[in-house]
């Protein structure tokens, strides 16, 4: 007997037929003995509808500013939540099985005050796992847990996957399951490179990778969460029949086992090829070369929430001026171009240059550690194809080369492909 938390997407819940279809899931692992705890998304497209309604509520009145509070905004979205834990209880009741709905507040699940992308600081497992001892099956709304100020907060988008994998660490379950409706993570989408394979099995360092990059199976905040509590956590889909042979196998489920490089026994060099698209680059030329140059653009960016990733700079011929390039989201260059004329007295440049529509490709595996030539691999095949490269950023685990919109999937095919990653 083991204790397992199973985790649901928005897709997966998105009517009351599939909700039905995750009550007989759940029913699978309880009836094989297992203690368990799920936790859901909304239905899919809920969030988006509340957001909008949030968004929309001042304009309705005609307010001169579109801001809204965001301890309210936190109320109205986590209602999607609390709808479909409600509704799977009544699904696992009907069948038979002793279940409950838990709202973030009532475990509870406490965050920190940041209303909107709020982070979980504490949950407080032990009621849950004496009624888990006593057969009961807890349904926890996702996505929410109640801040300092004592309101609902919720953890960000895509955050129902950061609250299974802290409840798996909370109740020191054996494995989290996440449900959702692709089968596993596979060596790169395979929307764009059918002949992607699907992982068997990754390492934390490598998922975290993979999501920051732009992969979109898991929100980044949960597999950090993972790493950290080491929470051996599985993608699997919930499309399946429920009741299929071996989707009830402990040990071996279908689907990828996210876990600790330890137990990866044939690492490849390269794992998967990650994109993300929208990127821009800035360019500013003909900085003045001296200490704290990156500190005057760097740190007022920062201040406006500019996520800043890419950072090329160069070093200059005669130790005066430089060039310093970087990217950001493409829907944030307005932005980042206001906030550096702003401070173009304090940074001092000579013109700042944009371009928008640009993909990130990363070659991202554990393995380069202690393999050279990895990147040469890349720009080779890359260049063989035409591919110009506008700027590259390495760690010990990935590779990130940023090019033009239009090469983007002939980029992930042509790594895909140079790494042996295709499947035969
Ligand atoms: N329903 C929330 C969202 O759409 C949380 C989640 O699905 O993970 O962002
Ligand atoms: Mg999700």
């Amino acid at each position: 007997m083991a204790r397992i938390v199973m985790k649901f997407g928005g897709t997966s819940v998105a009517d009351l037929d599939r909700i039905k279809n995750v009550a007989r899931h759940v029913k699978r692992e309880v009836e094989a003995g297992h203690e368990v705890a799920v936790v859901v998304s909304a239905m899919s497209g809920k969030t988006n509808e509340l957001v909008g309604w949030v968004q929309n509520m001042p304009k309705v009145v005609g307010a001169n500013s579109p801001f809204y509070d965001a301890r309210e905004y936190d109320a109205v979205v986590a209602s999607g939540e609390q709808v479909t834990a409600g509704l799977l209880a009544i699904a696992l009741q009907a069948m038979d099985i002793n279940a409950r709905s838990w709202q973030g507040w009532q475990i509870a699940i406490r965050t920190d005050n940041a209303h909107g992308a709020a982070r979980i600081q504490e949950i407080d497992g032990a009621d849950i796992v004496k009624r888990m001892g006593e057969g009961q099956v807890a349904v926890i709304a996702g996505f929410q847990g109640i801040g300092p100020d004592n309101r609902i907060a919720t953890l960000g988008r895509g955050g129902s996957d950061t609250s299974a994998v802290a409840v798996a660490a909370a109740l020191k379950a054996d494995r989290c399951d996440i449900y959702t409706d692709v089968d596993g993570v596979y060596t790169t989408d395979p929307r764009i490179v059918p002949q992607a394979r699907r992982l068997k099995k990754i390492a934390f360092e490598e998922m975290l990778e993979m999501a920051s990059l732009g992969a979109k199976v898991l929100q980044v905040r949960s597999v950090e969460l993972a790493m950290v509590h080491k929470v051996r956590t599985f993608v699997r889909s919930s499309f399946e029949d429920p009741d299929a042979p071996g989707m009830g196998d402990f040990l071996n489920p279908p689907g990828t086992l996210i876990c600790d490089e330890d137990e990866i026994v044939e690492q490849e060099v390269v794992t998967g090829i990650a994109y993300a698209k929208d990127e821009a680059q800035i360019s500013l030329r003909r900085l003045a070369d001296r200490p704290g140059v990156s500190a005057a653009i760097f740190g007022p960016l920062a201040e406006n929430h500019i996520n800043v990733d890419m950072i090329v700079q160069n070093i200059s011929e005669d130790g005066s001026k430089t060039d310093m390039t970087f990217t950001v989201p493409s829907g944030d260059v307005d932005k980042a171009i206001k906030v550096l004329s702003d401070n173009k007295p304090a940074i001092g440049y000579d013109v700042v240059q944009h371009e928008s529509g640009l993909v990130k490709v990363s070659v991202i595996g554990i393995g380069m550690r202690s393999h050279a030539g990895v990147a040469a691999t890349a720009f080779r095949a890359l260049a063989e194809k035409g591919i110009n490269i506008k700027a590259i950023t390495t760690s010990e685990i990935k590779i990130s080369i940023l090019i033009d919109g239009p090469y983007a999937e002939l980029a992930v095919r042509t790594l895909h492909s140079c790494y042996g990653l295709d499947k035969n």
